[in-house]
């Protein structure tokens, strides 16, 4: 986890936060909204302080957010899920990941995901000693090649780590992709886990639970977050949905990284996640308004762009507009024109950077006007 120097190295959402501070760029870098989410949901949480929520609270989560998060799964998906024996409450989905993959992952295991993937992916299966095998999803679709899905499986694989909808390509996995995902761990034996942060923030093709195929819930770790859905990166609340076994597992490492989470946040989250389906609707169509804005902006500037499925994030192709290097070019963007945006390189290994090289992703989730006058800044470019 040291930077070539030795030195601790930040992470790249970090990094280019730092440059969008320092030059006054227009930070389309680090995928967080600027604008709060659903008002109840805020409310919520003042409240419970307001009542005394604020010691500890119970060490999978307090009963109300786990008998929400139970809810949300049926009522969404149809799965079935046991408040009690199925669900955990984690420090946000990073702390899910976290302990997942401390408490399954030995050293010499293997642990597959696609590629490019988020970054905390690559360090954790470090910190669990595991081995990492990526399968690569190839601009402009983003899709895997089956044949080197299969190939990436074997009798080493321990985890299959899935993310959808996919942070940074925003692609929602089609179903045949996941079912491919279930059989080969079926047949290697492997744990799914699935990260699905950015579930209710899809526009035209729906979310697939990959929990909801057959042969998938027994061997399944479903991990979300509301952070994402109600604009709360901040408050770190994200939970997880597993058979009793393994949530007891996962706990038995929880309870020694963070113990317990953000008492006050719980019963706020647990309102978000009842609130009626337009809401969710909406969120969904405000973001999608987003994208448009930002995308119209981006190729009037010149860029090719890629369009996602869901999540906060874009793909633009630097490429017509003379760059090769999108980190280059990022690092030079405040300058060029007063944006910053992240490297599709950062969330892919060195050796597999070259299909990857020109292409950049812009966070949308920002308010109308800071998007139109990124958009602005960026016709400065063509
Ligand atoms: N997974 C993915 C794919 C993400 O994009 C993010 C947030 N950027 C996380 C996990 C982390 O979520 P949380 O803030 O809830 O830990
Ligand atoms: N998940 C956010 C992103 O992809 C950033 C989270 C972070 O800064 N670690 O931009």
């Amino acid at each position: 986890l040291l930077g070539p120097d030795g030195v601790p190295a930040p992470t790249v959402f970090a990094e280019m936060s730092a440059l969008a501070a320092a030059t006054g760029a227009v930070n389309l870098g680090q995928g967080f909204p600027d604008e709060d989410g659903p008002a109840v949901v805020l409310d919520a949480a003042v409240e419970a302080i307001r009542q005394g929520v604020n010691q500890y609270p119970p060490g999978r989560g307090t009963p109300g957010l786990r008998a929400a998060v139970a809810e949300h799964q049926s009522h969404w998906y149809g799965i079935d899920v046991d408040p009690e024996r199925d669900v955990l409450v984690t420090a946000g989905a990073t702390e899910a990941l976290a302990a997942t993959l401390l408490a399954f992952v030995e050293p010499g295991d293997e642990v597959v995901t696609f590629e490019p993937f988020y970054d905390a992916y690559g360090a954790l299966i470090r910190l669990a000693g595991g081995t990492h095998v990526t399968v690569p999803l190839t601009a402009p679709d983003f899709l895997p090649d089956e044949d080197t899905l299969r190939a990436a499986f074997s009798d080493r694989t321990r985890v299959v780590l899935v993310n959808t909808p996919h942070n940074p390509t925003g692609r929602v996995l089609p179903r045949e992709v996941l079912a491919t995902v279930v059989e080969l761990a079926e047949r290697y034996d492997a744990l799914i886990v699935t990260d699905e942060v950015y579930e209710h923030l899809t526009f035209a093709t729906p979310h697939v639970p990959i929990a909801t195929l057959p042969g998938a819930g027994e061997r399944t770790v479903t991990i979300s977050s509301a952070g994402k859905t109600f604009s709360t990166t901040g408050w770190k609340i994200g939970w997880l949905t597993a058979a009793p076994a393994l949530v007891e597992a996962i706990v038995s490492v929880k309870q020694y990284l963070t113990f317990v989470n953000g008492a006050p946040f719980q019963p706020a989250v647990a309102v978000g996640l009842r609130l009626p389906d337009e809401v969710f609707h909406g969120i969904a169509q405000d973001l999608a308004a987003k994208h448009d804005l930002l995308a119209a902006g981006l190729r009037s500037a010149g860029f090719d762009v890629l369009r996602p499925d869901g999540g906060y994030f874009v793909i633009a192709d630097t490429a017509p507009l003379g760059h090769e290097d999108a980190r280059a070019f990022c690092l030079r963007l405040p300058e060029l024109a007063g944006v910053v945006g992240v490297p599709v390189s950062a969330f892919v290994r060195p050796e597999h950077a070259s299909g990857y090289r020109s292409l950049v992703r812009f966070a949308f989730c920002k308010r109308r006007s800071v998007l139109a006058e990124a958009a602005t800044r960026l016709a400065a470019l063509a």
